[in-house]
């Protein structure tokens, strides 16, 4: 965790600067934010999880494991890199490929600000907002259906078998969402947590406090999943052990910087470090 940043946060409510002033640093990407992009409890959260971080030990008797969906449970985060680039370009955007996966888990147009914030210089304005996620909701549509990354059928299986929770936590708002999660994993309407039942996106971490409170247990009897940085915080800042699958094209070392409790290498080798 980036402590410049997070007293230059601290700054913004002691002056009282005000929304659409520019930061001189994002402390997850090191890049240009302003404050339009991130939500007030957010920036508050953020205090308190830079605060308060602490590395915790996988717990020992685990009860519910919450998993992400774009880049966990779905090799999905190909598909949004090329609908993020070629949706931007048509805005003279050059975005490179690593700032899809920075910017994983914000909403669409939050991502389009900061885009175009660093790269013309300016906000958008509403028309282009939503023009240019209409071409990008397009475009993902015509992509091919992301495959299942690998064991990870298996491992949720694995996990009901042994009375584990399931749940999976997703920032997507997908119609098919529901029905995707079933026929694939198993998982039920009821212990889905989708963009839709939260108020605070990743990186708040009410998406994972949602799913803590429906799992009624106690937050050392529960792990998360996650394979991007704002969802490692997310997690973090719900107070849950967070393991940061690496599945995508960030460095390690942005995954730890965010406050992943144990990193791995793939899907195959998360289902490997369970002894089941
Ligand atoms: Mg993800």
């Amino acid at each position: 965790m980036n402590f410049l940043t997070f007293e230059l946060i601290g700054t913004y409510h002691q002056n009282n600067i005000q929304p659409h002033t520019t930061l001189p640093i994002n402390y997850l990407t090191n890049t240009p934010i302003t404050i339009q992009s991130l939500s007030f409890p957010c920036v508050k959260n953020c205090i308190t999880l830079a605060g308060n971080i602490k590395h915790m030990s996988r717990p020992q008797t685990i009860k519910a494991v919450f998993f992400d969906m774009d880049g966990v449970l779905y090799d999905s985060m190909p598909n949004h890199e090329y609908t993020w680039i070629h949706s931007l370009k048509e805005y003279g955007i050059d975005f490179p490929a690593e700032e899809a996966y920075m910017n994983e888990g914000r909403t669409g147009f939050s991502t389009i600000r900061i885009a175009f914030e660093k790269y013309l210089n300016r906000l958008p304005s509403r028309e282009e907002e939503e023009a240019v996620y209409a071409l990008k909701t397009k475009l993902m549509s015509e992509r091919p259906k992301a495959p299942i990354l690998p064991m990870m059928q298996e491992l949720l299986t694995q996990l009901r078998e042994k009375n584990i929770q399931v749940f999976v936590v997703t920032g997507s708002r997908q119609p098919s969402l529901v029905e995707k999660l079933s026929t694939h994993f198993g998982v039920a309407a009821s212990n889905i947590i989708s963009g839709a039942d939260v108020k605070q996106g990743k990186p708040h971490p009410e998406p994972y406090l949602i799913a803590w409170q429906r799992s009624g247990l106690k937050k050392e009897e529960c792990m998360v999943v996650e394979n991007a940085p704002m969802g490692v915080e997310s997690a973090k800042a719900a107070g849950i052990f967070t393991i940061a699958v690496n599945t995508g094209k960030l460095a390690d070392k942005v995954l730890l910087d965010a406050g992943a409790d144990e990193l791995l290498g793939s899907t195959k080798a998360l289902f490997n470090s369970f002894s089941f």
